[in-house]
C-alpha cells in the first residue's frame, strides 16, 4: 500500500528515535512536515533554536532515517514555524540546547541559590547581581543554567544583545582576531553586549594576552551596567590561573555554589529527563537509576540513553527489574567478557550451532538465540552495535538495535524469557 507523505514523515521520526537515542526527544513528535517533493524534505520546527539544534546535531540521523524509509537519497532541511521570531542580534549566533531551560531544571537544596540568582538575572539583567558567578564540579548543571539565562533573557527582552561563549572559544577567537588583524571588531563585539555569559572561566590562560583582553572586556561591560555571568569549577579565589585583580572583580557580585544533588533531587532529575524523551518509567526504576548514578548528573543521561535504545524509542514501560538488568551489571564489563563467551553460552543453552547464528537463517529457533546474543553482548560488553552485528554474521547496527529492543520487551512481558536471560547472564559472568 502506498503511503502518503505524512505517514512517511511519521515513520522517519520513529526511525530517528531508533537511530539517535542520545538526542531524540518527545518534542520531535511536534515537528511538522512542511514540504516533501523530489529529494527534499523540509521540516517545520517550533522555533529558530530548535531548528538550529536539529540542523547542527541531528542532521545525519534525520538524513539516514529518511533514506532508509524512502529507499532513496533525501536532503533534509529544518526551518522555524514561528515567523515573528527575531534573529539573534549578536555577532556569534546564540546556540542554546533545547533541553537547557528553567522549566527543565530540577531545583533542590543543592542548587536553590544558584537557580534563584539565575532567574533574578534573567528578569533584570545588569540590575541585581553583577557579575553572577556560578561554580561547582563537573556535571552539576552550570552550563544548563547559563543556557537557561540566555533563553529567558531573550524571551523577556527580545532586543537584548546576548553573547554566550565558552572560555575556550573566547581565547580561540581572540587568537584568531590577532592573526587576522580584526582585533577592533573582536573588542567591539564583546564590549557592546547587554548580557555576556562565559562558561568555564577556569580555562582562562595564565598571564596570557587573552586574559588581559578578558579583563578589559569585563571592566567595559561592568562600567556599562551590562550583565556578566560566569561559571567555573571552583570559587574565584581558588582558581590558580587567575590573578587577584580578576578574582576580586568576580567576587563583587554574587557567588553561588552548586553542590552534588541529594537522592530526592536525583530521582526528580531522572523523572524529568525521562519525560523529555517520552520514556515511561516507574517510580521504582527512577529510584534505582538515581541510586546507581551519584556524582555526575551527565551519567543519568547516559543511563537513560541506554534504556531508551533498548526499548527502541518506544513507550514501553521501564521497570526497576529492566533497569537493573540493563544497567546494573555494567561492572561485568571489567570482567572482560567477550562476544565469543556469549555466543558459546547461548549456543550451548539453546542447542544451536554458532554457524547458525551467523547464517542468514530466519527460523524462530535460530532468530531468537541470535537476538539474545545481541542483547547480552550489548549489556555485558562495551562493544558497539556495529561490532556486535559484525560478530553475528555481519548484520548492521539497526538490526542489533532492533534485536535489543525486542528482547528487552520480551524480557518484561515473559517470565520464561526472564528466567532464561538470568540463567545465561549467571553462566556468562561467573
Ligand atoms: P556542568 O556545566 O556543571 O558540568 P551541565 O550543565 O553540562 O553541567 O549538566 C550536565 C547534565 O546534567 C545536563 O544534561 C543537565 O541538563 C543535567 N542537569 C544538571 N543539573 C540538573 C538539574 N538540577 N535539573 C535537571 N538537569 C540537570
Ligand atoms: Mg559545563
Amino acid at each position: 500500500m502506498a503511503k502518503n507523505s505524512n505517514e512517511i514523515f511519521e515513520a522517519i521520526i520513529e526511525r530517528v528515535k531508533v537511530l539517535d537515542p542520545v538526542n531524540s526527544r518527545s518534542w520531535f513528535n511536534t515537528l511538522k512536515l512542511k514540504n516533501f517533493n523530489g529529494g527534499q524534505l523540509e521540516i517545520a520546527c517550533p522555533d529558530n533554536q530548535s531548528a538550529g539544534f536539529l540542523q547542527d546535531v541531528c542532521i545525519s540521523s534525520f538524513t539516514l532515517a529518511a533514506q532508509q524509509i524512502t529507499g532513496h537519497l533525501v536532503t533534509v532541511k529544518f526551518g522555524s514555524e514561528n515567523k515573528n521570531e527575531r534573529t539573534s542580534r549578536s555577532a556569534i549566533p546564540l546556540k542554546l540546547h533545547p533541553d537547557y531551560t528553567f522549566d527543565n531544571f530540577v531545583v533542590g537544596p543543592c542548587n536553590r541559590l544558584a537557580h534563584a540568582s539565575c532567574i533574578a538575572v534573567s528578569n533584570s539583567p545588569g540590575k541585581t547581581y553583577n557579575p553572577l558567578f556560578i561554580y561547582g564540579t563537573v556535571g552539576l548543571g552550570k552550563t544548563h543554567l547559563l543556557h537557561a539565562i540566555c533563553r529567558e533573557t531573550q524571551i523577556n527582552k527580545p532586543s537584548a544583545k546576548i553573547q554566550f561563549i565558552s572560555c575556550d572559544e573566547f581565547v580561540n577567537r581572540f587568537i584568531n582576531a590577532i592573526e587576522a588583524g580584526t582585533l577592533p571588531q573582536f573588542k567591539n563585539q564583546f564590549r557592546t553586549v547587554d548580557l555576556l555569559v562565559i562558561d568555564d572561566v577556569q580555562f582562562l590562560r595564565e598571564r596570557d594576552q587573552s586574559q588581559e583582553e578578558f579583563f578589559h572586556t569585563f571592566n567595559a561591560l561592568y562600567a556599562n551596567r551590562s550583565q556578566i555571568v560566569l561559571s567555573a569549577d571552583a570559587p574565584p579565589g581558588e582558581i590558580p590561573t587567575l590573578p587577584e585583580r580578576l578574582t576580586s572583580r568576580f567576587k563583587c557580585g554574587l557567588v553561588a555554589r552548586i553542590d552534588p544533588p541529594t537522592h530526592e533531587t536525583r530521582v526528580a532529575i531522572v523523572q524529568k529527563k525521562a519525560k523529555l524523551r517520552g520514556m515511561k518509567i516507574t517510580d521504582d526504576a527512577a529510584e534505582y537509576i538515581a541510586s546507581k548514578v551519584k556524582a555526575n548528573i551527565r551519567e543519568i543521561e547516559g543511563a537513560l540513553t541506554t534504556l531508551y535504545a533498548l526499548v527502541g524509542g518506544s513507550e514501553q514501560e521501564i521497570t526497576r527489574e529492566f533497569s537493573r538488568f540493563a544497567l546494573g551489571d555494567k561492572d561485568n564489563i571489567d570482567k572482560n567478557i567477550t562476544i565469543t563467551d556469549i555466543i558459546k553460552a547461548v549456543t550451548t543453552y539453546y542447542d544451536v550451532r554458532p554457524a547458525d547464528l551467523q547464517s542468514k537463517k530466519r527460523s524462530q529457533s535460530i532468530t531468537m538465540p541470535r537476538q539474545v546474543c545481541m542483547y547480552l553482548a550489548r549489556n555485558l560488553t562495551s562493544h558497539s552495535l556495529e561490532e556486535i552485528g559484525g560478530h553475528l554474521g555481519g548484520r548492521d547496527h539497526t538490526t542489533v538495535m532492533h534485536a535489543c529492543g525486542k528482547i528487552g520487551e520480551l524480557q518484561q512481558a515473559d517470565t520464561k524469557i526472564q528466567a532464561q536471560l538470568a540463567e545465561l547472564t549467571k553462566r556468562i559472568t561467573k
